[in-house]
């Protein structure tokens, strides 16, 4: 059952974020703890598995969430590969280097979903290909369309059970897809309904890939292109940072899908050591910084790792950034009512922007709704308002309404839907096996339980 309006299950942002709620949340960053437990404890998994009045279902049954396998176990696919690791796979197994080419070829330019359908390899070589490299490790499990069928939203189910989020968004002039790359997220910005249930695991390059080829696929069905990659669904890209870079290398490769980098956004709730990195790296992908706060006390409140990287160590790598790549950095700002909407901080914000001599741009994103929380959407004159005093300051501001409002435009919703993920301190046995917000990811990509956050 889903906590109601009014249900002391419900979160109350507003009565947390102003210190009248309850807990210590009002010193220090509204942390998980900080959540008041379901009111009706939910049964745990196996309480539903052993108990007497066990329902079995009927066909089908509903694909349920499975313990992540963890990286370093799981089978290597296709998509993991760029052309040279699979040609030193392919040479491995015997076969020539130009094998490596004609399978590369065969996934990326012809979108082969199998290793019959790629007609110039040999037939006795294709099972043990499809044993060894499998191409298909995403299962769709549900698709969903919204805004006359130009946002389609897709559920997938990964091969150890996990469920993630891909959009794809077709606008006049462009086409964009909004990847995950994380299934859940350590970083638990109190507003997102991915942090929900905390990390369960990083995504492999395979399965952001993988992610790409469907939507080329949906866009070319529709007889259109794939033109702009943000990476802005579930999960915190530069926490998953060798697997977003080996992604971002196999989706620009000239001789797979040519995606231009120009085209592609990764989007930061702003782990300072790895944007850094980032600009050290060889692509010209664009950088989107989620801020969300001019001051660190509206922001520890927010982004519960601004404890470690406050505002002015923030603002400084960023200016930092534009000053070594001469690149401009969206700042994304998630207006949320009551909370960080009001004409003084959109002044505040302002003149921090300016200050702080940041080639930038500021994407204000209206909240959208999470049912579970209590966060609400400014009324169209009050985000009008907050755009104007930016831009009256001279700061480049776009609104930005997030399409598909009427299938969770939310990241990370359909899933928790799917998942009955409820917060981490709830009762439920749905996120038992997540990861703590403060769980650290190694630069290898596995996630690493019980320790603070990432280090560059
Ligand atoms: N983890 C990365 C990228 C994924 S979230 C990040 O935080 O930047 C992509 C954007 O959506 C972020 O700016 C995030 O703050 C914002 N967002 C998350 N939940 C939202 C919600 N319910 N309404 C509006 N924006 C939201
Ligand atoms: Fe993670 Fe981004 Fe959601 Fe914050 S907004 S919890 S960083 S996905």
């Amino acid at each position: 059952m889903r906590p109601g309006i009014g249900d002391p299950a419900r979160l109350n942002a507003r009565a947390m974020l102003s210190g009248a709620f309850a807990p210590p949340a009002a010193a220090g960053p509204l942390s998980r703890e900080d959540i008041p437990r379901m009111s009706t404890p939910l049964p745990t998994i196996d309480q539903v598995a052993s108990g007497p009045n066990v329902a079995i279902p009927a066909v089908p049954p509903t694909p349920v969430r499975r313990r992540p396998v963890p990286l370093s176990a799981r089978k290597t696919g296709l998509y993991d590969l760029n052309l040279s690791d699979l040609t030193d796979r392919v040479t491995a197994m015997g076969q020539p280097a130009y094998r490596a080419r004609q399978i590369y070829t065969g996934a990326y330019r012809q979108l082969a979903d199998s290793y019959d359908a790629m007609t110039d390899l040999p037939k006795a070589l294709k099972p043990r290909l499809e044993a060894e490299l499998p191409i298909q490790l995403l299962q769709p499990v549900q698709t969903y369309e919204a805004d006359h069928g130009e946002t389609i939203k897709a559920l997938f189910q990964t091969d150890d059970g996990q469920f993630i989020e891909t959009v794809l968004m077709l606008y006049n002039d462009r086409a964009t897809v909004c990847v995950s790359c994380q299934v859940g997220c350590a970083v638990g910005c109190a507003f997102c309904a991915t942090g929900i249930g905390g990390l369960m695991r990083n995504l492999t390059t395979g399965e952001m890939v993988e992610q790409v080829i469907w939507s080329v696929r949906m866009a070319r069905e529709r007889g259109r292109q794939l033109t702009n990659l943000v990476m802005m669904g579930m999960g915190e890209p530069l926490q998953n940072y060798r697997a977003t870079m080996a992604f971002i290398g196999i989706v620009n490769d000239a001789a797979g899908l040519q995606f231009g980098a120009r085209r592609i956004t990764i989007s930061t709730s702003g782990i300072l050591p790895r944007i850094r990195a980032l600009a050290d790296e060889p692509y010209q992908v664009n950088l989107a910084v989620s801020l969300h706060a001019p001051n660190d006390e509206l922001r520890d409140r927010l982004v519960p790792h601004n404890t470690r990287y406050p505002v002015a160590d923030l603002m400084a790598t960023c200016r930092e950034y534009t000053e070594k790549t001469g690149r401009r950095i969206s700042f994304e700002y998630a207006l949320m009512a009551g909370i960080n909407d009001g004409d003084a901080i959109a002044t505040e914000l302002a003149q921090l922007l300016r200050r702080s001599g940041v080639l930038c741009h500021v994407n204000i994103i209206p909240f959208n709704k999470v049912e579970i929380l209590d966060f609400e959407r400014p009324t169209p004159a009050q985000i009008d308002r907050f755009a104007a005093v930016l831009t009256g300051h001279g700061i480049a501001t776009t609104v930005r309404y997030s399409r598909g409002l009427d299938i969770k435009a939310a990241c990370g919703q359909l899933r928790a839907e799917h998942e009955g993920i409820v917060p981490v301190n709830s009762s439920s046995t749905a996120t038992r096996d997540t990861l703590p917000a403060s769980a650290s990811i190694d630069l290898d990509g596995e996630a690493v339980p019980g320790e603070t956050d990432v280090v560059g």
